[in-house]
C-alpha cells in the first residue's frame, strides 16, 4: 500500500556551485505549465494517493514559485488527497521565501512541516555554495517559523571547503539558541558535473580533508546530542517525536509515489523513474503518454539492508530472514567481516553500525552493492 507522496518541483533561483539534484532555473510560462502537468500526473494515480500518510513537496525550490502558484496547487491536491489521513505533510524552502503571508497560507492548506536550507550561517561560506540568502534572512525566517508554531527542519551542510572549526561551532551554536525540531547535517559530497568539482580538479579549491571531515561529524553528534537531538539517522537527527515520518518511509523501504521531473516511485517491488527532460515530461503529460520507466536494478534484499542500516536502530535479523525466507548473512557473508571489525554490532536481535562504523559506512556498503 503506498504510504506516501513525493512531489518534485525543479525549480530554484540560482543553481548552487554543489548540486547535483534535478533542478534548473527557468520562466514563468514554464513554471506555470509545469505545475499543471503536476495535476494532471495527480489526476492520473488519484486512486493510488486518495489515502497516503506523508507527503512531501522538494526540490529543486518549491517556495521558489509564487504564492499563488503554490497555492493552486494545493487547492488541487485537497481535491485528491484525504487531508485527514495525512500525519505529515512538508515542503522544502528558501530562507529567502519565508513570509508571515507565505507561512500561513501553508497552514491553511495543512502542510505540518517546513524544511529550509539552511547549510551555513558564514556569509563566505555561502557565497562559496552560490546561496543567495544572508545569515540575517535565516534569523528572520526563525522568527517567522517559530511565530508560525509549524514543525521546521533546517539542513546544514559541514566540510565545506574553507569551513573552519570557529565556523562550525557557530553553526551548532545557533542550533543550540533556535532549537529546530530537526536537523539534517549532511557532509558536502564532490559530484560529478558541477562547478565546485570542476574548481577542485582544477586545483582551484582545495578539497576538504577526509580526517577533519571526520572530526567535524563527530562534533556534531557530540553537540546536538548533548542539544537534546537523537541521531536516527546517519545524517538526520530529531527532538524526541519529531522524526521525519515521510523519510522514514523510504528508510523503512515502505511504498511510496513520486510525481514531477524525475520523481522516482516504489511500489510492487519495482521503483521507476519520471523522465529528467522537462520537455519530455510536458510532452508526455500532454499527450496522456507518460510512463515511468522501471530501474532493472531494484533488489529489495539489498535496499532493505542499505536503508535499513542507514537509521540507527538498524535492521530486525528476524524480520529480514522472515521477509526473504534468508539470513542476511547468508546473502551477504561480507557482513560477518565487519562485525569482527566492529564497524557492525548485532544488539537486541538487531543489525546496526557501530559508532565507528556511522562515520565508515561507505566501507561496508561497497563490500555489499
Ligand atoms: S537551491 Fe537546492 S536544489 Fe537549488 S541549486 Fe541550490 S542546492 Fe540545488
Amino acid at each position: 500500500m503506498i504510504k506516501g507522496l513525493y512531489i518534485h518541483i525543479p525549480f530554484c533561483d540560482q543553481i548552487c556551485t554543489y548540486c547535483d539534484f534535478c533542478k534548473m532555473v527557468t520562466s514563468d510560462h514554464t513554471k506555470k505549465e509545469y505545475m499543471k502537468a503536476l495535476v494532471k500526473e495527480l489526476e492520473y494515480y488519484s486512486d493510488l494517493v486518495s489515502h497516503i500518510e506523508t507527503i512531501y513537496i522538494g526540490g529543486g525550490t518549491p517556495s521558489s514559485l509564487d504564492d499563488d502558484l503554490i497555492e493552486a496547487f494545493l487547492d488541487e491536491l485537497e481535491t485528491i488527497v484525504d487531508m485527514n489521513s495525512i500525519k505529515e505533510f512538508t515542503i522544502e524552502t528558501n530562507p529567502n521565501d519565508i513570509t508571515e503571508k507565505f507561512l500561513t497560507m501553508l497552514k491553511t492548506h495543512h502542510i505540518t512541516r517546513v524544511s529550509m536550507g539552511v547549510q551555513s550561517l558564514n556569509e563566505n561560506l555561502l557565497n562559496f555554495l552560490g546561496r543567495t540568502h544572508k545569515p540575517e534572512t535565516v534569523f528572520h525566517a526563525i522568527e517567522l517559523l517559530k511565530k508560525s508554531k509549524l514543525n521546521f527542519n533546517l539542513d546544514f551542510l559541514y566540510a565545506i571547503p574553507g569551513q573552519t572549526k570557529e565556523n562550525l561551532l557557530k553553526d551548532l551554536n545557533f542550533i543550540s539558541e533556535f532549537k529546530p525540531h530537526h536537523i539534517s547535517y549532511y557532509s558536502l559530497i564532490l559530484e560529478d558535473k558541477t562547478v565546485l568539482n570542476y574548481l577542485i580538479n582544477k586545483h582551484k579549491v582545495e578539497d576538504f580533508d577526509d580526517d577533519k571531515a571526520r572530526d567535524f561529524g563527530e562534533i556534531i553528534d557530540e553537540k546536538l546530542i548533548s542539544f537534546g537531538y537523537e541521531k536516527y539517522e546517519i545524517s538526520n537527527y530529531s527532538l524526541p517525536e519529531y522524526k521525519s515520518k515521510h523519510n522514514l518511509l523510504y528508510w523503512n523501504l515502505d511504498e511510496y509515489l513520486g510525481i514531477g521531473l524525475y520523481a522516482s516511485s516504489q511500489f510492487n517491488h519495482i521503483r521507476m523513474i519520471n523522465p529528467k527532460k522537462i520537455s519530455k515530461y510536458l510532452k508526455e503529460i500532454e499527450d496522456k503518454s507518460l510512463t515511468m520507466h522501471q530501474l532493472e536494478d531494484f533488489n529489495p534484499q539489498l535496499e532493505t539492508l542499505l536503508v535499513g542500516l542507514r537509521k540507527t536502530e538498524g535492521i530486525e535479523l528476524d524480520a529480514y530472514k522472515e521477509k526473504f525466507n534468508q539470513d542476511v548473512f547468508t546473502i551477504y557473508p561480507e557482513l560477518k567481516k565487519h562485525l569482527e571489525n566492529k564497524l557492525l554490532k548485532i544488539e537486541e536481535g538487531r543489525l546496526k553500525f557501530t559508532k565507528e562504523g556511522m562515520y565508515l559506512s561507505n566501507q561496508v556498503f561497497v563490500d555489499i552493492i
